[in-house]
């Protein structure tokens, strides 16, 4: 017999390595106890809360739960069924109308994940004998979508309109094409030139698909995302969302004006074949959109503490993957990972949690620790984070 393991043996032989050197495994933490967005109990700890993607951090938003407890009262605990049969309670279309006023769109389709949402998406509008033009350090959502469809996948350097512009006159006129974007990229929380990259696109008569899962909610002026930023959101065919960010719980979503996009329900197989959300997960994800649209002065709070943290950190002497704050993620290169894991659990020892990100979710092989910042982040709690890491890395000698 071949053990089918025997692919992850390397793998284990890294972990274990990693173990030996006494640092606890980065990937099994447990949060024991959650006070707030932005404090929990880790390791008997209080500990402050820097990788959580709770961008707006509405996890405990008053009017956000009580709109969960009230559907749990009225419509149970789960929905037991697929939204094309009977999956779809009334907070599943309430849902889909915040998102249609959210971004202005005529159609939103909400899925279970963000990842199904790509997987759904990509895989069914781009067919066979089309072309998916997507940048190369898309999120692992949108390659799994690029495998489970047909089309032809063409890869092009990251956030390099020119390379995409290049590769879309390589490929023939008359194909269907479909380019995929990100508005934020997770791993260094850099932002992309979307407003050049869907001009060439256009050009090239291709259909735009734009990623905004870590922009949404608090990049643009009505937090719709890089997109709304750079004054192109009209020319985007497709945006692809999640709720487990900004909107503080789960599930993910399509919005589009296409005309024909309400066919996407009958043959988007991540949409027909898996169990709907859950009426409280709809409930309080309908009542953090709409309060997400009227968030100006957290939005503005958030981009003072992402600016504070990026220039306290670059003041320190740690290398950042921007040269300015460019979204809520604020990623900071380690050397190695053996530095990286040490540097982690400094940290955490300090009282701060961050994401450990390593090869192959990062590019370029580089292990970071990705910081990310939430609106409900005191000036007091940034400059706090500022001192752990001081000590952390001092102690750790990478600065
Ligand atoms: N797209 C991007 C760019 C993401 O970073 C993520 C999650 N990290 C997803 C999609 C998937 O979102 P979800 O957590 O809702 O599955």
């Amino acid at each position: 017999m071949t053990d089918l393991f025997s692919k992850f043996d390397a793998l284990i032989a890294q972990r274990e390595g990693l173990l030996a050197t006494g640092v606890k495994d980065p990937f099994s933490l447990v949060m024991e106890e959650v006070k707030s967005p932005t404090v929990a109990v880790v390791n008997g700890k209080e500990t402050i809360l820097l990788g959580t993607y709770n961008y707006m951090g509405m996890t405990f938003d008053e009017d956000v739960i009580a709109a969960g407890k009230k559907a749990l009262d009225e419509f149970g605990a789960g929905t037991t069924g697929s939204r094309v049969l009977n999956g779809t309670f009334q907070g599943h279309k309430e849902c889909e109308d915040a998102l249609k006023e959210f971004y202005g769109m005529d159609h939103a389709m909400v899925f279970s994940t963000g990842y199904q949402a790509n997987l759904g998406i990509i895989s069914t509008i781009a067919g066979k004998g089309d072309y998916i033009i997507l940048d190369i350090d898309s999120h692992a959502s949108i390659y799994d979508g690029c495998k489970m469809g047909d089309a032809e996948i063409v890869a092009f350097r990251h956030n390099d309109a020119e390379a995409l512009e290049k590769r879309l006159k390589r490929l023939p006129a008359d194909a269907g094409k479909l380019v995929v974007l990100e508005g934020v990229y997770s791993m260094l929380g850099d932002v992309a030139p979307l407003k050049e990259m869907i001009r060439v696109s256009k050009e090239a008569g291709a259909m735009i698909l734009v990623d905004e899962a870590h922009s949404m909610g608090f990049i643009g002026e009505n937090g719709r995302g890089v997109a709304e930023e750079q004054g192109v959101l009209d020319d985007v065919d497709f945006v692809i969302g999640t709720f487990s960010k900004s909107v503080g719980t789960v599930g993910g979503f399509c919005v589009s004006n296409h005309p024909k996009f309400e066919i996407m329900r009958l043959v988007c197989r991540p949409y027909v074949f898996t169990a709907s959300l859950p009426p409280s997960v709809v409930a309080c994800s309908a009542a953090s959109i709409r309060k997400l649209m009227h968030n100006k002065d957290k939005r503005a709070h958030l981009w003072e503490n992402s600016k504070n943290l990026h220039q306290g950190l670059r003041d320190l002497g740690f290398q950042l993957g921007t040269p300015n704050a460019q979204s809520a993620i604020i990623a900071v290169v380690m050397p190695d990972l053996e530095k990286g894991a040490a540097m982690w659990a400094a940290l955490l020892e300090n009282g701060l949690y961050v994401n450990l990100a390593r090869p192959p979710a990062t590019p370029a092989g580089m292990t970071l620790l990705r910081c990310s910042l939430c609106a409900e982040h005191s000036s007091d709690q940034v400059a706090d984070i500022l001192d752990r890491f001081e000590r952390a890395g001092k102690a750790v000698g990478i600065i």
